[in-house]
């Protein structure tokens, strides 16, 4: 589900022409729809109702103080994975009691500034880890709320950058050593209080599959920790996918059923496949989805500034580059890209969108097949909103876009475009 389509020959986000953002603000520009980021939280609430749950929305996807206000507002929790997007969550009017942090290397500040603040739990991927916040906490006189997170050796079928559940991989431990861990962390580490039991396999699982697997595997051992030690919750980790392949006419999942190419999945069929094998556990479940609240809900908009018709190719150059939305080149990310502007005629060109950058890898699509398009045009890449501008960077000493989030007819600037001057703060000739 999406707000973004075309209305009188012209790209809208909600009620706000895209065209006329553009050409306000600049680009490259983030847009964000409201609407749909509240759709989504709201959907994903709905078919989780029968169990006692909490989403905590994944912010390294989208952590705009805007977009965890929204979240925030609507009852969400979040999931963390550094000190700072603690921060901006409690800048952002949320709540850290609602809050697990997660990730392999957390730091003594980190550790210190979670429990001064009472998140909800930090869930631990080693047991290294575990002595050393059980020692932390020790030493500030405090008792932290741990879980441990498994790493239940499934297959999560998605790209290799971002399976996360496989033995191979840097997270969690190992399905057959987490009841001893747990008999360790119980007789050994008295600053400890074990509060559940984590997992999360990987991120664009576009199948149901994967996530039954895990679950049935690992529901049983999560019974076994509840008897054992009384644990209050199970978190199933994020990762639904989105369909990057969406249409602008009807926006609903439902289009997908007509398209053989892509099959996304519905927040209807993952609920229906693993709510009854959690009902029966009678823990709290919680879920950290962050691109399937926030990937369909964001345009990247960006400039065509020259053609060039090589010998083998036709590039449209265009102002946004890797550094603004890595996606493309990092994961293969295919992106939608679409003129402002409605086009008069289905007439396409088959060509690379690229960036500015000094960069063979600087792309936003290869070979793809777009409408024609003029310097001067605008485009918008479609479902850019979840690791966009979280993963965007200074390179090639670019200022960061601008961020708009689109409310109804309303659009407010809730990051302004870095200037040179920002790009160079803090920075010294010794
Ligand atoms: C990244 C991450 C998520 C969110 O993944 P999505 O695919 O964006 O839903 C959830 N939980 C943890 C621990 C993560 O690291």
């Amino acid at each position: 589900m999406h707000s973004f389509r075309y209305t009188q020959g012209e790209l809208f986000a909600e009620n706000v022409s895209l065209q006329s953002l553009a050409e306000q603000h600049g680009t490259p520009l983030y847009v964000y729809s409201k609407a749909t980021i509240t759709g989504h939280f709201t959907r994903l609430d709905a078919a989780l109702g029968q169990l006692d749950h909490l989403i905590c929305y994944a912010v390294k996807a989208n952590s705009n103080l805007a977009v965890l206000s929204t979240i925030a507002k609507l009852g969400g929790g979040f999931d963390i994975v550094s000190a700072g997007e603690l921060y901006r969550v409690i800048k952002a009017g949320g709540d850290a009691s609602k809050c697990t942090f997660a990730g392999v290397g957390k730091t003594r500040d980190e550790i210190v500034y979670a429990l001064e603040q009472g998140v909800y739990c930090i869930n631990a991927e080693s047991e290294a880890e575990l002595r050393y916040i059980n020692q932390v906490a020790g030493e500030i006189g405090k008792k932290a709320p741990v879980a441990v997170r498994v790493n239940p050796n499934v297959d999560a079928k998605t790209h290799a950058k971002i399976t996360t559940g496989k033995s191979e991989n840097k997270f969690g431990i190992e399905f057959e050593n987490i009841l001893e861990v747990y008999g360790r962390v119980a007789a050994e580490m008295p600053n400890l209080q074990i509060k559940g039991l984590q997992m999360h396999i990987g991120s664009q699982l576009t199948s149901v599959d994967p996530f039954v697997e895990a679950v049935k595997k690992v529901v049983p051992l999560v019974q076994e920790v509840k008897d054992k030690y009384g644990i209050q919750f199970f978190s199933i980790g994020g990762g639904i996918g989105i369909n990057y392949k969406q249409s602008l006419d009807s926006g609903d999942e439902g289009w997908w059923q007509e398209n053989s190419e892509v099959h996304p999945l519905t927040v209807q069929a993952y609920a229906e496949a693993v709510v009854p094998h959690l009902a029966p556990l009678g823990l709290r479940i919680l879920c950290e989805p962050g691109r399937f609240m926030v990937g369909n809900a964001g345009v990247l908009l960006t400039k065509v500034l020259y053609e060039k018709r090589g010998a083998a190719k036709t590039f449209k150059i265009v102002d946004a580059g890797m550094n603004d939305l890595i996606r493309p080149t990092l994961y293969e990310g295919w992106h939608m890209i679409t003129p402002l502007k409605q086009p008069a005629t289905d007439a396409v060109e088959k060509v690379d969108v690229v960036g500015p950058i000094c960069e063979t890898g600087d792309f936003l699509a290869q070979n793809r097949e777009i409408p024609l398009v003029n310097e001067g045009d605008y485009l918008a890449v479609l479902s850019a909103g979840a690791y966009g501008f979280t993963m965007a960077s200074n390179y090639n000493t670019r200022p960061m876009p601008a961020e708009i989030l689109v409310d109804g007819d309303k659009a407010t600037v809730v990051r302004e475009r870095q200037t040179l001057e920002d790009v160079l703060k803090g920075e010294h000739i010794a």
